[in-house]
Protein backbone atom coordinates (compact mmCIF):
# COMPACT_ATOMS: atom_id res chain seq x y z
CA UNK A 1 0.00 0.00 0.00
CA UNK A 2 0.80 3.50 -0.61
CA UNK A 3 1.05 6.63 2.04
CA UNK A 4 0.08 9.97 1.54
CA UNK A 5 1.52 13.12 3.18
CA UNK A 6 -1.16 14.90 5.25
CA UNK A 7 0.35 18.01 4.04
CA UNK A 8 -0.22 16.84 0.53
CA UNK A 9 2.89 18.98 -0.73
CA UNK A 10 4.66 15.27 -1.50
CA UNK A 11 4.51 12.72 -3.66
CA UNK A 12 2.86 9.54 -2.24
CA UNK A 13 5.50 6.43 -1.37
CA UNK A 14 5.53 2.64 -0.35
CA UNK A 15 5.69 1.23 3.01
CA UNK A 16 9.13 0.92 2.51
CA UNK A 17 9.92 4.51 1.70
CA UNK A 18 7.41 5.64 4.42
CA UNK A 19 9.74 4.35 6.80
CA UNK A 20 12.96 4.98 5.50
CA UNK A 21 12.10 8.93 5.44
CA UNK A 22 10.20 8.76 8.33
CA UNK A 23 8.58 11.92 7.69
CA UNK A 24 7.52 13.51 4.22
CA UNK A 25 9.28 16.04 2.66
CA UNK A 26 6.76 18.46 3.30
CA UNK A 27 7.27 17.69 6.65
CA UNK A 28 3.62 15.64 6.85
CA UNK A 29 3.29 13.06 8.95
CA UNK A 30 1.93 9.48 6.04
CA UNK A 31 -0.93 8.26 6.40
CA UNK A 32 -2.17 4.96 4.30
CA UNK A 33 -4.13 5.35 1.34
CA UNK A 34 -6.86 3.26 2.40
CA UNK A 35 -7.65 0.93 5.34
CA UNK A 36 -9.28 -1.93 4.08
CA UNK A 37 -11.98 -3.41 6.59
CA UNK A 38 -11.00 -6.92 7.76
CA UNK A 39 -14.08 -9.59 7.15
CA UNK A 40 -16.59 -10.28 10.31
CA UNK A 41 -15.46 -13.67 10.46
CA UNK A 42 -12.36 -12.43 11.28
CA UNK A 43 -13.89 -10.58 14.69
CA UNK A 44 -16.10 -13.89 14.90
CA UNK A 45 -13.57 -16.05 15.16
CA UNK A 46 -10.62 -14.37 16.84
CA UNK A 47 -10.70 -16.41 20.07
CA UNK A 48 -9.22 -19.43 17.80
CA UNK A 49 -6.49 -17.30 16.28
CA UNK A 50 -2.54 -16.80 17.77
CA UNK A 51 -1.43 -13.29 17.97
CA UNK A 52 0.73 -13.46 15.11
CA UNK A 53 -1.94 -14.43 13.13
CA UNK A 54 -4.41 -12.12 14.29
CA UNK A 55 -1.06 -9.22 14.02
CA UNK A 56 -0.68 -10.94 10.21
CA UNK A 57 -4.10 -10.40 9.22
CA UNK A 58 -4.56 -7.14 10.94
CA UNK A 59 -0.98 -5.60 9.37
CA UNK A 60 -0.91 -7.48 6.02
CA UNK A 61 -2.48 -5.02 3.96
CA UNK A 62 -0.26 -2.02 5.01
CA UNK A 63 2.99 -3.63 4.36
CA UNK A 64 2.31 -5.91 1.27
CA UNK A 65 4.49 -5.35 -1.33
CA UNK A 66 7.28 -3.71 0.08
CA UNK A 67 7.90 -7.48 2.57
CA UNK A 68 6.89 -10.84 1.20
CA UNK A 69 4.24 -12.71 3.70
CA UNK A 70 6.78 -15.19 4.97
CA UNK A 71 9.46 -12.43 5.79
CA UNK A 72 6.39 -10.65 7.29
CA UNK A 73 5.44 -13.70 9.33
CA UNK A 74 9.12 -13.96 10.56
CA UNK A 75 9.15 -10.65 11.73
CA UNK A 76 6.04 -10.79 13.89
CA UNK A 77 7.25 -14.23 15.42
CA UNK A 78 10.24 -12.29 16.60
CA UNK A 79 8.44 -8.99 17.28
CA UNK A 80 5.92 -10.57 19.41
CA UNK A 81 7.27 -13.14 21.21
CA UNK A 82 5.93 -12.54 25.07
CA UNK A 83 2.42 -11.99 26.31
CA UNK A 84 -0.68 -8.91 26.63
CA UNK A 85 -3.08 -10.19 29.40
CA UNK A 86 -5.98 -8.75 30.12
CA UNK A 87 -6.80 -8.36 34.22
CA UNK A 88 -10.06 -7.86 35.74
CA UNK A 89 -10.01 -5.60 38.20
CA UNK A 90 -13.40 -4.46 39.42
CA UNK A 91 -16.67 -5.57 37.62
CA UNK A 92 -16.27 -4.47 34.36
CA UNK A 93 -13.04 -3.25 34.85
CA UNK A 94 -9.89 -4.16 33.03
CA UNK A 95 -6.58 -3.81 32.37
CA UNK A 96 -4.95 -4.48 29.68
CA UNK A 97 -1.31 -5.14 30.65
CA UNK A 98 1.65 -4.24 27.75
CA UNK A 99 4.51 -3.98 29.74
CA UNK A 100 6.00 -7.70 29.27
CA UNK A 101 8.46 -7.00 26.81
CA UNK A 102 12.09 -6.56 26.98
CA UNK A 103 12.09 -2.91 28.54
CA UNK A 104 8.74 -3.49 29.72
CA UNK A 105 7.09 -0.49 28.28
CA UNK A 106 4.56 -0.80 25.35
CA UNK A 107 6.85 0.66 23.02
CA UNK A 108 8.85 -2.64 22.79
CA UNK A 109 5.76 -4.38 19.81
CA UNK A 110 6.75 -0.80 17.74
CA UNK A 111 10.10 -0.48 18.18
CA UNK A 112 10.52 -4.06 17.45
CA UNK A 113 8.81 -4.27 14.65
CA UNK A 114 10.28 -1.15 13.05
CA UNK A 115 13.65 -2.12 13.77
CA UNK A 116 13.16 -5.36 12.01
CA UNK A 117 11.61 -3.90 8.77
CA UNK A 118 14.38 -0.89 8.66
CA UNK A 119 16.71 -4.10 9.00
CA UNK A 120 15.16 -5.69 5.70
CA UNK A 121 14.69 -2.95 3.65
CA UNK A 122 18.96 -2.19 4.07
CA UNK A 123 19.86 -5.89 3.41
CA UNK A 124 20.26 -3.79 -0.43
CA UNK A 125 21.03 -0.59 0.46
CA UNK A 126 24.41 0.16 -0.07
CA UNK A 127 23.43 3.21 2.47
CA UNK A 128 23.49 3.49 6.20
CA UNK A 129 20.43 4.79 7.86
CA UNK A 130 21.02 6.72 10.86
CA UNK A 131 17.63 6.60 13.05
CA UNK A 132 17.42 9.82 15.29
CA UNK A 133 15.14 10.03 17.84
CA UNK A 134 14.15 12.03 21.04
CA UNK A 135 12.64 10.64 24.12
CA UNK A 136 10.96 11.44 27.45
CA UNK A 137 11.86 7.94 28.69
CA UNK A 138 10.32 4.75 27.61
CA UNK A 139 10.68 5.06 23.63
CA UNK A 140 14.59 5.26 23.99
CA UNK A 141 14.95 2.47 25.93
CA UNK A 142 12.67 0.01 23.43
CA UNK A 143 14.36 1.77 20.51
CA UNK A 144 17.92 1.23 21.94
CA UNK A 145 17.07 -2.64 22.51
CA UNK A 146 14.96 -3.00 19.08
CA UNK A 147 17.62 -1.85 17.08
CA UNK A 148 20.73 -3.09 19.43
CA UNK A 149 23.07 -4.95 16.23
CA UNK A 150 20.75 -4.54 13.41
CA UNK A 151 23.05 -3.95 10.43
CA UNK A 152 23.03 -1.31 8.00
CA UNK A 153 21.13 1.36 11.11
CA UNK A 154 22.85 3.66 13.43
CA UNK A 155 21.19 4.77 15.87
CA UNK A 156 21.27 8.15 18.01
CA UNK A 157 18.75 8.59 20.97
CA UNK A 158 18.81 12.07 22.31
CA UNK A 159 17.35 12.59 26.58
CA UNK A 160 17.17 15.47 28.46
CA UNK A 161 19.42 15.08 31.28
CA UNK A 162 18.10 14.29 34.93
CA UNK A 163 14.79 14.42 33.86
CA UNK A 164 14.28 10.33 32.84
CA UNK A 165 14.03 8.09 35.58
CA UNK A 166 17.13 6.19 36.51
CA UNK A 167 15.46 2.94 35.00
CA UNK A 168 14.82 4.67 31.78
CA UNK A 169 18.66 6.01 31.28
CA UNK A 170 20.35 2.47 31.46
CA UNK A 171 18.03 0.73 29.45
CA UNK A 172 19.07 3.64 26.89
CA UNK A 173 22.54 4.29 28.03
CA UNK A 174 24.03 0.84 28.61
CA UNK A 175 23.69 -1.26 25.52
CA UNK A 176 26.65 0.09 22.97
CA UNK A 177 27.00 -1.37 19.63
CA UNK A 178 25.25 0.70 17.17
CA UNK A 179 23.33 2.58 20.02
CA UNK A 180 24.12 6.13 20.71
CA UNK A 181 23.21 8.42 23.81
CA UNK A 182 23.16 11.92 24.07
CA UNK A 183 22.56 13.44 26.99
CA UNK A 184 20.83 16.64 26.83
CA UNK A 185 21.35 19.70 28.91
CA UNK A 186 17.65 20.79 28.55
CA UNK A 187 14.56 19.08 28.91
CA UNK A 188 12.24 16.87 25.91
CA UNK A 189 10.95 19.91 24.13
CA UNK A 190 14.75 20.71 23.27
CA UNK A 191 15.60 17.33 22.62
CA UNK A 192 12.48 17.07 20.13
CA UNK A 193 13.33 20.64 18.59
CA UNK A 194 16.90 19.46 18.16
CA UNK A 195 16.26 16.54 16.27
CA UNK A 196 13.13 18.04 14.47
CA UNK A 197 15.90 20.58 12.99
CA UNK A 198 18.38 17.83 12.00
CA UNK A 199 15.14 16.28 9.60
CA UNK A 200 15.23 20.04 7.98
CA UNK A 201 19.11 20.46 7.84
CA UNK A 202 20.29 20.31 4.40
CA UNK A 203 23.79 19.70 4.84
CA UNK A 204 23.03 16.73 7.13
CA UNK A 205 20.41 14.91 4.71
CA UNK A 206 22.98 15.78 1.99
CA UNK A 207 25.61 13.26 4.06
CA UNK A 208 23.11 11.21 5.55
CA UNK A 209 20.19 9.02 5.17
CA UNK A 210 18.32 10.29 8.34
CA UNK A 211 14.79 8.79 9.73
CA UNK A 212 12.78 8.90 12.69
CA UNK A 213 11.58 6.21 15.03
CA UNK A 214 9.34 7.96 16.94
CA UNK A 215 5.63 7.06 16.46
CA UNK A 216 5.58 9.74 13.58
CA UNK A 217 7.21 6.32 11.70
CA UNK A 218 4.66 4.40 10.39
CA UNK A 219 6.37 1.10 11.22
CA UNK A 220 6.13 2.28 14.96
CA UNK A 221 2.69 3.71 15.02
CA UNK A 222 0.80 0.92 13.27
CA UNK A 223 1.69 -2.13 14.96
CA UNK A 224 0.23 -1.04 18.02
CA UNK A 225 -3.02 -1.48 16.81
CA UNK A 226 -2.51 -5.01 17.73
CA UNK A 227 -2.77 -4.62 21.28
CA UNK A 228 -6.47 -3.91 20.59
CA UNK A 229 -6.90 -7.01 18.79
CA UNK A 230 -5.65 -9.12 21.68
CA UNK A 231 -7.66 -7.58 24.06
CA UNK A 232 -10.72 -7.64 21.97
CA UNK A 233 -10.26 -11.78 21.19
CA UNK A 234 -9.25 -11.99 25.47
CA UNK A 235 -12.93 -10.28 26.56
CA UNK A 236 -15.40 -10.44 23.53
CA UNK A 237 -17.15 -13.46 25.56
CA UNK A 238 -17.81 -10.68 28.03
CA UNK A 239 -20.48 -9.85 25.43
CA UNK A 240 -20.52 -6.13 26.57
CA UNK A 241 -19.77 -3.36 24.71
CA UNK A 242 -16.16 -2.40 25.04
CA UNK A 243 -14.47 1.19 25.96
CA UNK A 244 -10.72 1.48 25.59
CA UNK A 245 -9.05 4.27 28.39
CA UNK A 246 -5.53 5.08 27.12
CA UNK A 247 -2.95 6.87 28.63
CA UNK A 248 -1.90 9.07 26.37
CA UNK A 249 1.21 11.68 25.35
CA UNK A 250 1.71 11.64 21.98
CA UNK A 251 -1.53 10.02 20.91
CA UNK A 252 0.31 7.36 18.76
CA UNK A 253 -1.16 4.18 21.02
CA UNK A 254 -5.23 5.62 21.02
CA UNK A 255 -4.56 6.73 17.01
CA UNK A 256 -4.00 3.32 16.35
CA UNK A 257 -6.64 1.69 18.46
CA UNK A 258 -8.93 4.08 16.53
CA UNK A 259 -7.42 2.39 13.07
CA UNK A 260 -7.90 -1.64 14.74
CA UNK A 261 -11.29 0.25 15.22
CA UNK A 262 -11.73 1.56 11.38
CA UNK A 263 -10.88 -2.34 10.74
CA UNK A 264 -13.70 -3.34 12.18
CA UNK A 265 -13.06 -4.37 15.97
CA UNK A 266 -16.60 -3.52 17.75
CA UNK A 267 -15.70 -0.97 20.07
CA UNK A 268 -17.81 1.49 21.40
CA UNK A 269 -15.94 4.33 22.80
CA UNK A 270 -12.08 5.45 23.33
CA UNK A 271 -10.92 7.69 26.25
CA UNK A 272 -7.93 9.87 26.18
CA UNK A 273 -6.84 9.91 29.26
CA UNK A 274 -3.52 12.68 30.05
CA UNK A 275 -2.04 14.17 33.06
CA UNK A 276 -2.19 18.27 33.50
CA UNK A 277 -0.60 18.39 29.76
CA UNK A 278 -4.27 18.84 28.42
CA UNK A 279 -3.78 19.90 24.95
CA UNK A 280 -6.45 17.30 23.45
CA UNK A 281 -8.76 17.52 26.51
CA UNK A 282 -9.26 21.03 26.14
CA UNK A 283 -10.01 20.76 22.49
CA UNK A 284 -12.61 18.09 22.94
CA UNK A 285 -13.72 20.90 25.59
CA UNK A 286 -13.33 23.86 23.61
CA UNK A 287 -13.08 22.88 19.60
CA UNK A 288 -9.83 24.89 20.05
CA UNK A 289 -6.26 22.92 19.57
CA UNK A 290 -3.60 25.06 21.35
CA UNK A 291 -0.28 23.61 21.72
CA UNK A 292 1.79 24.69 24.55
CA UNK A 293 4.85 24.04 26.19
CA UNK A 294 4.99 20.49 28.30
CA UNK A 295 4.75 20.43 31.80
CA UNK A 296 6.64 17.68 34.35
CA UNK A 297 4.17 15.35 36.04
CA UNK A 298 5.21 11.60 37.48
CA UNK A 299 3.75 10.60 34.59
CA UNK A 300 6.85 11.55 32.17
CA UNK A 301 6.25 9.73 29.22
CA UNK A 302 3.06 12.06 28.50
CA UNK A 303 4.61 14.87 29.02
CA UNK A 304 3.57 16.44 25.41
CA UNK A 305 2.01 19.79 24.76
CA UNK A 306 1.48 19.49 21.11
CA UNK A 307 0.85 15.56 20.54
CA UNK A 308 2.32 14.75 16.88
CA UNK A 309 -0.01 12.43 16.41
CA UNK A 310 -3.17 13.69 16.78
CA UNK A 311 -3.52 15.24 13.46
CA UNK A 312 -3.43 11.47 12.12
CA UNK A 313 -6.18 11.24 14.65
CA UNK A 314 -8.56 14.10 13.14
CA UNK A 315 -7.69 13.40 9.83
CA UNK A 316 -9.35 9.80 10.68
CA UNK A 317 -12.28 11.31 10.99
CA UNK A 318 -12.23 14.11 8.30
CA UNK A 319 -11.52 16.27 10.72
CA UNK A 320 -14.97 16.28 11.62
CA UNK A 321 -15.11 17.31 15.28
CA UNK A 322 -19.00 15.78 16.07
CA UNK A 323 -18.25 12.18 14.95
CA UNK A 324 -14.97 12.66 16.46
CA UNK A 325 -16.71 12.92 19.40
CA UNK A 326 -19.08 10.30 19.12
CA UNK A 327 -16.15 7.94 19.29
CA UNK A 328 -13.93 9.59 21.71
CA UNK A 329 -13.50 11.46 24.68
CA UNK A 330 -10.39 12.90 26.96
CA UNK A 331 -10.23 14.11 30.14
CA UNK A 332 -6.96 15.11 32.29
CA UNK A 333 -6.07 14.40 36.06
CA UNK A 334 -3.30 15.98 37.92
CA UNK A 335 -0.33 14.08 39.72
CA UNK A 336 -2.28 14.05 43.00
CA UNK A 337 -5.86 12.11 41.53
CA UNK A 338 -2.81 9.88 40.10
CA UNK A 339 -1.33 8.76 43.16
CA UNK A 340 -5.14 8.91 44.67
CA UNK A 341 -5.94 6.42 42.02
CA UNK A 342 -2.52 4.27 42.89
CA UNK A 343 -3.40 4.01 46.02
CA UNK A 344 -7.21 3.00 45.51
CA UNK A 345 -6.39 0.89 42.72
CA UNK A 346 -3.69 -1.06 45.57
CA UNK A 347 -6.07 -1.04 48.20
CA UNK A 348 -9.75 -1.90 46.58
CA UNK A 349 -8.04 -4.57 43.79
CA UNK A 350 -4.55 -5.37 45.66
CA UNK A 351 -2.79 -4.41 42.40
CA UNK A 352 -0.14 -2.47 41.64
CA UNK A 353 -0.68 0.31 38.89
CA UNK A 354 2.29 2.59 37.57
CA UNK A 355 1.64 5.84 37.13
CA UNK A 356 0.73 6.11 33.40
CA UNK A 357 -2.21 3.16 33.78
CA UNK A 358 -3.27 5.15 36.85
CA UNK A 359 -4.35 8.16 34.59
CA UNK A 360 -6.08 5.50 32.21
CA UNK A 361 -7.86 3.64 35.03
CA UNK A 362 -9.20 7.51 35.79
CA UNK A 363 -10.33 7.91 32.73
CA UNK A 364 -12.17 5.11 32.22
CA UNK A 365 -13.62 5.71 35.56
CA UNK A 366 -15.06 8.76 34.22
CA UNK A 367 -16.57 7.99 31.09
CA UNK A 368 -17.82 4.98 33.03
CA UNK A 369 -20.53 7.56 35.59
CA UNK A 370 -22.58 8.22 32.63
CA UNK A 371 -22.28 4.43 30.97
CA UNK A 372 -21.60 2.09 33.26
CA UNK A 373 -22.98 -1.19 31.24
CA UNK A 374 -19.81 -1.39 29.59
CA UNK A 375 -16.98 -3.41 29.67
CA UNK A 376 -13.86 -0.84 29.94
CA UNK A 377 -10.28 -1.85 29.50
CA UNK A 378 -7.44 0.87 30.50
CA UNK A 379 -4.27 0.25 29.20
CA UNK A 380 -1.02 -0.36 31.39
CA UNK A 381 1.29 0.96 29.61
CA UNK A 382 4.50 0.17 31.67
CA UNK A 383 5.47 -1.69 34.64
CA UNK A 384 5.20 -0.27 37.91
CA UNK A 385 8.73 -0.64 38.44
CA UNK A 386 10.49 1.69 35.53
CA UNK A 387 8.62 4.31 38.16
CA UNK A 388 10.25 3.06 40.96
CA UNK A 389 10.72 5.93 42.86
CA UNK A 390 6.99 7.29 42.36
CA UNK A 391 5.27 3.85 42.86
CA UNK A 392 7.23 3.23 46.10
CA UNK A 393 6.55 6.49 47.79
CA UNK A 394 3.28 6.11 46.81
CA UNK A 395 2.09 3.00 47.96
CA UNK A 396 2.86 0.31 50.92
CA UNK A 397 4.69 -2.15 48.85
CA UNK A 398 8.42 -3.17 47.83
CA UNK A 399 8.56 -4.02 44.29
CA UNK A 400 10.35 -6.60 43.24
CA UNK A 401 12.91 -5.78 40.19
CA UNK A 402 12.25 -8.29 37.16
CA UNK A 403 15.23 -9.97 35.40
CA UNK A 404 15.01 -7.69 32.16
CA UNK A 405 15.50 -4.65 34.40
CA UNK A 406 18.07 -6.33 37.01
CA UNK A 407 20.13 -6.94 33.96
CA UNK A 408 20.86 -3.46 33.12
CA UNK A 409 21.36 -2.00 36.67
CA UNK A 410 25.12 -3.05 36.57
CA UNK A 411 26.14 -1.95 33.29
CA UNK A 412 27.93 1.57 33.53
CA UNK A 413 26.24 4.56 31.41
CA UNK A 414 27.80 6.21 28.34
CA UNK A 415 26.58 9.03 27.27
CA UNK A 416 27.72 11.64 25.38
CA UNK A 417 26.70 14.98 27.04
CA UNK A 418 25.27 18.13 24.47
CA UNK A 419 24.34 21.28 25.20
CA UNK A 420 23.24 22.79 21.35
CA UNK A 421 21.94 21.81 18.45
CA UNK A 422 25.83 22.98 16.92
CA UNK A 423 26.86 19.79 18.80
CA UNK A 424 24.35 17.48 17.87
CA UNK A 425 25.37 18.70 13.95
CA UNK A 426 29.09 18.05 14.41
CA UNK A 427 28.58 14.76 16.07
CA UNK A 428 26.45 13.46 13.65
CA UNK A 429 28.57 14.32 10.54
CA UNK A 430 31.99 13.09 12.30
CA UNK A 431 30.74 9.33 13.05
C1 LIG B 1 4.90 6.56 25.42
C2 LIG B 1 4.09 6.25 26.61
C3 LIG B 1 2.76 6.70 26.72
C4 LIG B 1 2.11 7.59 25.70
O1 LIG B 1 1.85 6.94 24.48
P1 LIG B 1 1.54 7.80 23.17
O2 LIG B 1 1.41 6.82 22.07
O3 LIG B 1 2.68 8.74 22.98
O4 LIG B 1 0.26 8.53 23.44
C5 LIG B 1 2.04 6.31 27.83
N1 LIG B 1 2.60 5.55 28.80
C6 LIG B 1 3.87 5.12 28.73
C7 LIG B 1 4.41 4.32 29.84
C8 LIG B 1 4.65 5.45 27.64
O5 LIG B 1 5.92 5.01 27.58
Amino acid sequence: MNFYSLNEQAPNVSFKDAVIKGIAPDKGLYFPERIEPLPPTFFAGIADLSHQEIAFNAIHQFVSHDIPNDKLRAILAKVLDFDFPVVQLEENVATLELFHGPTMAFKDVGARFMANCLGYFSEDQDNEVTVLVATSGDTGGAVANGFLGVQGVKVVILYPSGKVSDIQERQLTTLGQNITALEVDGTFDDCQKMVKTAFLDKELLNEMQLTSANSINVARWLPQLFYFLFAYKQVKSQGKEIVFSVPSGNFGNICAGLVAQKLGMPVKHFVAATNVNDTVPEYMRTGEYNPKPSTATISNAMDVGDPSNFIRIRHLFQDNFESLSEKLSSYTFTDDETREAMNHIYNTSNYTADPHGAVGYLGLKKYQENNPDTYGIFLETAHPVKFLDVVEETIPEKLEIPAQIQKVMNKEKNSIKINSYEKLKSFLLSN
